[in-house]
């Protein structure tokens, strides 16, 4: 099957300055030689050389298209395959006209993902990596994009790989004693399959604590504006907005089309919940109230409660505070420009200060307050600091809970002087499902499953 040749539009569908046509496979240049007319012979490039030309109609040596055309032969391309990319001139039609020609030269159209499916299956990366990819091309922030171009370097692959080579290790030491099982020798491997089970199990426990951040940077932590009417919602809205290009996207299938809309805060994204209810809201209809507010504060991982510094506290404001008092809430102080009239202490006395943050938003003033805010909650002040390795993957999770679950099977045979062959079984199944994450001896379905996941032409 690794034979077809296999080619899709790489670029988004839509108007654009260039498109670009990716083929790949061990004939994909001569086959695309065949429809390409240029100074020089496709067939006598030179690898990774650019080549300018027309593509042509071969029955009536018609011209469809004025292109440039690369060519990366193998290895050394993303597939490992030959592969040619055509760039053509934006605009669907004449892409689409070269792609049906293309598709005429016994090259068949590529499934979704089956390129990145290609670099996996040829060894050129690993499972984590291919997987990284998708975050990539979806990444909503800088950070979310730095963590998974990591991931395509390799960066949680290396991890996998030192925990299982560490298990190895201990499994060649055990096995060593089931053949000479004497007595001193059972002991000292007591010892040290505690000492070793222990520590994997500690990494692994750090890769599992990252999973929440790493969801965070991926999905964007569901935030939720409250506060009454004319406090400064929608100017807090904009003002996250217009600083940090908002992202909207429309998710049809629902009755009503929500609109997501995501911003980044000092590199974290938020994925703000309900911002049309908040931008209808002009007049003054009880905000707190609404239904669909209710709904948006339940299912938010993050509030921001917005209070006028200038007026006094209204009782339904502290109605909510006291509803809000245990749930992770950043209450913002708004217009300290004017006179403060608000009981600054009867707000601390639901929320810790470092959860109150000053602001006026006509001045432009506080807004780094509030990313620190922010990630002092779900960074523990550390987003800057880390390594950026971020476990997020629901299927790296499952199968690092379930490796840490054969340690510490393994563990608690040991204290009870299982016979070690036994806990042998235990360590052998850890260092298969830490290989499963890296896409050693993981089956076909899988493997198709995760990668219909990716667009067409990845
Ligand atoms: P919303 O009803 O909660 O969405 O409030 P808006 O964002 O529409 O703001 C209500 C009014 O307060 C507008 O006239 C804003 O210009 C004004 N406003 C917002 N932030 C500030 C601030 O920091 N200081 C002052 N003085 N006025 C502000």
């Amino acid at each position: 099957m690794l034979k077809d040749t296999i080619a899709a539009i790489s670029t988004p569908l839509g108007e654009g300055g260039i498109s670009v046509i990716r083929v790949s496979g061990d004939q994909s240049i001569p086959l695309v030689e065949r429809v390409f007319r240029s100074k020089t012979k496709l067939s006598e490039a030179l690898t990774h050389t650019v080549h300018y030309g027309y593509i042509v109609e071969p029955a009536s040596s018609e011209r469809l298209e004025e292109v440039l055309v690369t060519v990366m032969k193998a290895p050394r391309s993303f597939t490992t395959e030959d592969v040619v990319e055509v760039s053509c001139h934006g605009g669907i039609v004449s892409v689409k006209k070269v792609l049906d020609l293309l598709l005429q030269q016994r090259i068949r159209l590529a499934e979704p993902g089956e390129f990145t499916k290609r670099a996996f299956l040829n060894g050129r990366i690993d499972l984590t990596q291919a997987e990284a990819v998708i975050d990539l091309i979806r990444a909503k922030s800088d950070r979310a994009f730095k963590v998974a171009l990591k991931q395509v370097e390799g960066n949680l692959s290396k991890q996998i790989k030192l925990l299982r080579h560490q298990l190895v290790e201990l499994m060649a030491h055990v096995e060593v004693n089931i053949d000479y099982p004497e007595h001193d020798v059972e002991e000292m491997t007591n010892a040290f399959i505690r000492t070793k089970c222990e520590a994997v199990t500690g990494e692994i426990d750090r890769l599992l604590h990252t999973a929440q951040q790493g969801k965070i940077l991926r999905e964007g932590i569901e935030t939720a504006i409250v506060g009454k009417p004319n406090v400064g919602k929608s100017s807090l809205l904009n003002e996250l907005a217009q600083e940090n290009r908002a992202i909207v996207t429309d998710i049809p299938g629902t009755t009503r089309d929500v609109i997501e809309e995501f911003v980044n805060v000092g590199g974290i994204p938020l994925k703000l919940l309900d911002t049309a209810g908040i931008r209808e809201t002009t007049d003054i209809v009880e905000q707190i109230g609404v239904e669909r507010s209710k709904t948006a504060l339940a299912e938010a991982d993050l509030i921001l409660l917005v209070l006028n510094s200038s007026e006094e506290l209204q009782l339904d404001e502290v109605v909510l505070m006291q509803q809000l008092a245990n749930k992770q809430t950043i209450v913002i102080l708004n217009k300290i420009d004017l006179e403060r009239k608000l009981d600054i202490d009867q707000v601390y006395s639901y929320f810790a200060k470092e959860r109150v943050v000053e602001l006026s938003l006509l001045e432009n003033k506080g807004i780094e307050d509030l990313e620190k805010a922010i990630a002092a909650i779900f960074f523990e002040g550390k987003l800057e600091a880390g390594d950026l390795t971020y476990v997020s993957n629901v299927r790296h999770i499952s199968l690092l809970k379930q490796a840490k679950k054969s340690l510490e099977d393994a563990l608690e045979a040991n204290e009870q002087y299982v016979p070690i062959d036994m806990i042998q079984i235990d360590i052998r199944a850890a260092w298969e499902q830490l290989g499963e994450i890296i896409g050693d001896s993981v089956g076909e379905s899988l493997i198709d499953q995760i990668f219909t996941q990716f667009c067409l032409g990845k």
